[in-house]
């Protein structure tokens, strides 16, 4: 059946694999894109699409009630799929102001405007608010226990970034209980893969190497992560969104658990085969100053989505980390061309 989709901050890193990923999967699907276009969204992460009769992109602010009402009332949206956010945790420690204006006031105005237009239409608790949120809600883990995240983990958010996110996800979960909105959350682990920002952890990694510049690593660079690869987040948001149970909650992990050196030295690995140079990429690997409250370990217990929607991933990180090099590698060679 068709379906016209609102997806937040689309011209990001994961909401433009996602559209990219759903305008295949489901041809007959409407797009309507809004994006702010901060210095982390762009537009060349959806020029393929931007032509497309079912594709719509509206470049503004979710925390601009009136232009999301205006929304609403001009395209008849059958689900928001959230994604907008600043997500950078480094600038959020620096400034955590635009992380509450977009991430806990612009989630409130979309829950807002969605509850307003789906009430009028008496669909409050038919059509679906999906929010994306992120592992980082949960706090961290030590190095020495096996535990994982769980859904029922308390939120335990331990820089600004969190918990702006925190926040959003309890508004989503208010707007769910209080209003009988239909909403669903899903948090996923650490995304990698093409179109993610040059400020994150793999594309400076990647691109560092590539200039020959050191490689900096936080603090003993010991710090873990569990790696999932983008498209793979992107079948687990499809599931959810379709098929996830009303006001709950489902966890996306990469069953990819690496420390920074770890994961540092897999992709110099794979830059020494792919651009080899007369010393290993591994050499430029430098520590730096440890990050404030840096999060030690973040991992999820994914079992909920595995039992009930049938979801796992399906890029292992070696070929996942392959993909990803050689997109860098494209754009790279592109820009000094
Ligand atoms: P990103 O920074 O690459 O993209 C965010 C997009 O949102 C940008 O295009 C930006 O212009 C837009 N945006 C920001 N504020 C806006 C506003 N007020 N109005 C409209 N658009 C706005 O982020 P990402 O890494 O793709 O993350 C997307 C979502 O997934 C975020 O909600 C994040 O918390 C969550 N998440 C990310 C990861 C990860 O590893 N990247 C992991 C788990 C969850």
């Amino acid at each position: 059946m068709s379906k016209s989709l609102l997806v937040t901050g689309g011209a990001g890193f994961i909401a433009s694999n996602f559209i990219h990923y759903i305008m295949q999967r489901y041809p007959d699907y409407k797009i309507i894109n809004i994006d702010k276009l901060t210095y982390a969204g762009s537009d060349a992460n959806v020029q393929e699409i931007a032509a497309s009769d079912n594709y719509q992109f509206i470049k503004g602010d979710i925390a601009d009630g009136q232009l999301i009402n205006w929304i609403f009332n001009e395209y008849d949206v059958d689900g928001v799929i959230h994604f907008a956010a600043e997500s950078h945790v480094d600038r959020s420690i620096n400034d955590a102001k635009a992380f509450i204006e977009s991430n806990v006031l612009g989630t409130n105005v979309l829950l807002q405007a969605a509850r307003d237009a789906w009430e009028k239409k008496g669909e409050l608790a038919i059509r679906r608010f999906h929010q994306i949120s992120t592992d980082e809600v949960y706090g961290s883990l030590d190095l020495e226990t096996d535990e994982k995240f769980h859904e029922q983990t308390p939120y335990d958010p331990r820089n600004p970034y969190s918990a702006s996110k925190a926040g959003a996800d309890m508004l989503v979960k208010s707007f769910g209980q209080t209003y009988g909105m239909n909403v669903v959350t899903s948090s996923s682990s650490n995304n990698y893969g093409p179109q993610q920002h040059s400020e994150k952890l793999i594309p400076t990694i990647i691109s560092n190497a590539l200039q020959g510049k050191p490689i900096p690593l936080y603090g003993d660079g010991k710090n873990v992560r569990d790696w999932l690869y983008v498209e793979d987040h992107c079948r687990a948001i499809d599931l959810i969104f379709h098929e996830g149970k009303k006001l709950e909650k489902y966890n996306v992990g990469g069953n990819n658990e690496r420390t920074n050196i770890e994961l540092s030295m897999m992709i110099c690995d794979i830059l020494d085969h792919l651009k080899p140079e007369h010393y290993s990429h591994k050499e430029l690997i430098t520590y730096i100053g440890d990050r404030k409250g840096h999060d030690r370990r973040y991992a999820v217990d994914d079992s909920k989505i595995r039992n009930t929607l049938g979801w796992k991933p399906s890029t292992t990180l070696n070929d996942g980390l392959n993909k990803t090099v050689e997109w860098y590698i494209d754009q790279w060679e592109k820009a000094i061309l």
